[in-house]
């Protein structure tokens, strides 16, 4: 490997490639775009394009593409060659302006939740020039954002970049209340934290419930889980090691800062961390590293599954996304300082957020919800489906100090001895950690909890930017009106600590009282995917949306189809997997062995002695029950899968129908066939077990 200063970011058209290969003006008009937010002039395109298609050429690429995402979540791409053909039949290399800024993909077979009828097949691309370009497999991508002909957002990016300014707007306009004169823009930065698994190729090519769905339909809990802990932090075996050694260097390459990696809880799920960037980087990396998570996994016989839930009865996989603000003249807003009860600035961005987070709950649980993380949410692994804040011992103590009448002092940590004389004090965060918050301030972010891993992160990022541009906006509006500002931001404070304290819980977010604190405090408890969906259009979150331009009533209702029907298709994918491996796999094999077992007692039988046959019986009258009610379970599930499928009209009673009546068909189905498992042979079983998925690297 050569160099890591050397490769890192060598695959991107960064600003140090555009400062050297852009002529200075261009350079100059191109920053000013970035930095200042202001339209870019076509001409300056022009030239971009070319230095671009230069450099990308030098690379080895021989397309170019752009790069979007569209609602499905993942992303996509159409390449187009460089070529073109010129009159004595040569070809030579082009690439304008226009193909750079604009697009125009057939888009009528993404989801648009009605946006579009079918025949209109126009969607447009356009460049989004805050995130650079890139080469991937020989071909320059360039990242874009994805809009119908009418211009409403078809992709995750647009209501992100819109969500961006709207919070950049009201944050520079709060920071000049408090008498900065020096910002112009404040950005949100992002750090998501990604878990995966890592099982052996050859193992999952034998489930179609992986290769299907992406996660086990079927499958007995093995004789180990979790329960001994030892995998997390644990040592990193060798073919994992060379697995994620490769997966560092391809996302170096691209400018990605992978940092940390470990293993997770639950055996075979692993982590990693990049360093956090602006929340539109972000997001573009940590589609990226997913695909690249997948793709070289493959290169070393592996499979990477990024389902929230791939194995039940062990931990799931979540995504930590680190959300702060941070200004163009170097602070972190959520930065408390040394002593947060003097720093007003720092405690009015806090509580806007808290403001936010309690009025919009529904929101951004809505924005962590899909059909995988249902098994996670409000399960015993991650944060409970309730939304609440963890604060931590300092800030809640300088909250209750506020309400008591005023802040006068901050706890600090002090130094930590660890009672041997040979090593060095510590010195103690001021606030322990807590795993179990939803919601959790670590420091100078916040940290959401919910994301599912395989997830894009857009939509918990622009949901957050949106609420917390709206609050700020209410705060902006009081402070320019008063007379005394000082007076008006203590006043604020407490109205908003006073108002809005429900939503904060230091406590065990695990536990059943939560469960019922939570209830008394009034906060909602929106248990699955489908219930949530109802958020994307009542009515105050269309209005924030609208508000801050970021999605219009049109656009949240689309989404609202699209969630409810990606629900849908998705149960739908999984119980048409199950009945298959229930009726072709499971079934044929639980035959067999009966049949087995019962020329075995046949043949006891015919020797004619008095030999005991007990067990053999016993099984094979136990199996046999199992088997008749195993063949029910196929019968009642699918009954209710053909009703759920006839349903029309309503795409929420649909919904509804798939998790209330099918879901709960296939857990019915699930647990009879899992114990079948657990007492037929081995090897007669259709495909590899738990044990074997999980414990084989
Ligand atoms: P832990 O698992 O201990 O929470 P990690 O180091 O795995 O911590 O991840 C923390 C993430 O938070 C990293 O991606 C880090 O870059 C990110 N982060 C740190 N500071 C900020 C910030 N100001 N804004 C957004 N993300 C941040
Ligand atoms: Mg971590």
């Amino acid at each position: 490997m050569s160099k890591l200063s050397e490769i890192f970011g060598s695959n991107v058209f960064n600003d140090s490639v555009m400062r050297e290969r852009l002529p200075k003006a261009t350079y100059k008009a191109l920053r000013k775009t970035l930095d200042a937010g202001l339209p870019l002039d076509p001409a300056v395109a022009e030239v971009v394009a070319n230095a671009m298609k230069d450099w990308a050429i030098e690379k080895g690429a021989t397309h170019f593409t752009h790069w979007f995402q569209p609602m499905t979540g993942i992303t996509a791409e159409k390449h187009d060659s460089f070529i073109n053909p010129t009159p004595d039949g040569r070809v030579i290399m082009e690439f304008s302006g226009k193909e750079l800024i604009k697009g125009e993909p057939d888009a009528s077979s993404f989801p648009s939740g009605g946006l579009r009828a079918t025949f209109e097949a126009r969607g447009y691309t356009a460049w989004d020039c805050t995130s650079p370009a890139f080469i991937k497999d020989n071909s320059l991508c360039i990242p874009t954002a994805f809009c119908s002909y009418t211009g409403e957002a078809l992709d995750k990016k647009t209501p992100l970049l819109r969500s961006m300014e709207a919070l950049s707007k009201q944050a520079v306009r709060l920071l000049k209340l408090f008498g900065n004169t020096t910002a112009t823009q404040v950005t949100t930065t992002v750090g998501p934290e990604q878990e995966y698994f890592i099982i052996d190729k050859k193992m999952y090519d034998l489930r179609k419930d992986l290769i299907f769905t992406g996660r086990t339909l079927f499958g007995a809990k093995p004789p180990k889980g979790q329960e001994l802990e030892d995998h997390y932090f644990g040592s990193i075996k060798e073919r994992i090691s060379a697995y994620m050694k490769e997966l560092d260097e391809e996302l170096w390459k691209l400018g990605i800062s992978a940092k940390t990696k470990h293993n997770e809880v639950a055996p075979a799920q692993h982590e990693l961390a990049p360093i956090f960037a602006t929340t539109n980087i972000a997001t573009d990396h940590n589609q990226l590293t997913m695909e690249l998570m997948q793709k070289i996994a493959l290169r070393h016989g592996l499979v990477c599954l990024l389902h929230e839930k791939p194995f039940a009865g062990v931990n799931g996989s979540g995504k930590h996304n680190n959300w702060s603000m941070a200004s163009n003249d170097g602070q972190n807003l959520l930065d408390p300082g040394n002593t947060p009860h003097e720093n007003q600035q720092f405690l009015v961005f806090l509580c806007a957020v808290i403001k936010a987070v309690d009025e919009y709950a529904d929101l951004l649980r809505v924005s962590a919800a899909n059909p995988g993380n249902d098994h996670r949410l409000g399960a015993n692994e991650a944060p409970p489906a309730i939304i609440s804040i963890f604060l931590g011992d300092q800030l809640t103590d300088i909250l209750e100090q506020i309400e008591k009448g005023g802040a006068t002092s901050s706890k600090q940590g002090g130094l930590m001895n660890i009672g041997v004389t040979t090593l060095p004090p510590l010195p103690k965060d001021s606030t322990d950690r807590n795993r179990t918050s939803p919601f959790a301030f670590t420091g100078n972010k916040f940290e959401f909890r919910m994301v599912g891993s395989s997830q894009s992160i857009a939509a918990a990022n622009f949901t957050l930017n949106t609420i917390v541009a709206e609050e700020i906006e209410q705060i902006c509006d009081r402070l320019e009106k008063a007379a005394d500002f000082d007076a008006e931001v203590e006043k604020i404070i407490f109205e908003i600590v006073k108002n809005h304290k429900r939503i904060i819980f230091n406590g065990n977010g695990y536990s059943d009282e939560w469960v019922a604190e939570a209830e008394k405090r009034g906060l909602p408890n929106i248990r699955t995917t489908v219930e949530s969906i109802k958020a994307l259009v009542a009515e105050k979150n269309l209005a924030v949306m609208e508000k801050h331009g970021v999605l219009s009533r049109v656009e949240m209702h689309s989404r609202y189809e699209i969630s409810l029907e990606h629900y849908i298709k998705t149960i739908n994918i999984e119980a048409l997997t199950m009945l298959e491996m229930a009726k072709r796999q499971i079934l044929p094999a639980v035959i067999n062995f009966t049949t087995d077992l019962a020329a075995s007692i046949n043949s006891i039988q015919a020797t004619g002695l008095e030999v005991d046959i007990s067990v053999q019986s016993e099984l094979l009258s136990e199996v046999s029950s199992l088997a008749a009610a195993l063949k029910k379970k196929i019968s009642e599930l699918e009954d209710s899968l053909s009703k759920a499928q006839a349903m029309h009209g309503d795409t929420y009673e649909q919904a509804y129908s798939y998790r209330f009546d099918v879901f709960e068909k296939m857990g019915e189905l699930r647990a009879v066939a899992d114990k079948l498992e657990t007492m037929v042979d081995a090897d007669v079983w259709p495909f590899p077990t738990y044990g074997d998925m999980l414990f084989n690297i």
